[in-house]
């Protein structure tokens, strides 16, 4: 597994890059500003891949969602689909994993891979700026802040709690989390998952 702070820092670089100025951080705006990357519902894959819905489910193994890469001359490019049905929270998380597979350049599954994606996912997801921004926050309050289901929230927290050391600030996030704080701790806008 690579080293954690080399993967939270890339979740940050991703933020900063494409979204940096408010939670909760929506992976799949993310996905489909990213290059040479496609994002599908399983429905939509159907036709753009010319596949019957029994072939998306054997690609998918079952799972959620799925990343097919795809090599060209000197890149690769990349298509995520994903079930559409579900919770929305952990909607968020798979589409967060399978971002960390395409920008953490992984080339197969392993285990190691697949740890290092579920970390890349809590790092965008919770990013430092909510712990900070929340001040000793428990799970249940970076839940509601960054969207994401209480497993996720709880191990943000210890993420925190056991090592990765401070880095620079994102300001812009750091200014939207005090709003939401002084908000009564809302949002300031409403949160969907709608393409916008
Ligand atoms: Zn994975």
């Amino acid at each position: 597994m690579r080293r954690a702070e080399e993967i939270r820092d890339t979740a940050e670089r991703v933020l900063e890059r494409l979204q940096a100025d408010r939670l909760p951080v929506r992976p799949a705006d993310i996905l489909r500003r990213c290059r040479r990357t496609r994002i599908y519902t399983y429905t939509q894959a159907e036709d753009a891949l010319e596949m019957d819905p029994a072939e998306i489910e054997r690609i998918s193994g079952g799972a959620d969602a799925f990343t097919l890469r795809f090599e060209e001359e000197t890149e690769s490019s990349y298509i995520v689909c994903y079930r559409e049905r579900g919770n929305p929270a952990r909607l968020n998380f798979t589409l967060a994993h399978e971002l960390g597979h395409i920008v953490l350049r992984h080339d197969g599954r392993s285990t190691a891979e697949e740890r290092e994606a579920d970390l890349f996912a809590s790092c965008l997801l919770c990013p430092d700026e909510a712990l900070d921004g929340l001040d000793h926050p428990t799970a249940d309050r970076l839940a509601r802040l960054c969207y994401v289901s209480r497993a996720c929230a709880e191990q943000a927290v210890r993420r925190r709690e056991k090592d990765l050391p401070p880095k620079r600030k994102n300001s812009r996030l750091a200014k939207y989390i005090r709003a939401y704080v002084e908000n009564g701790e809302r949002h300031l806008l409403r949160w969907t998952n709608e393409k916008r």
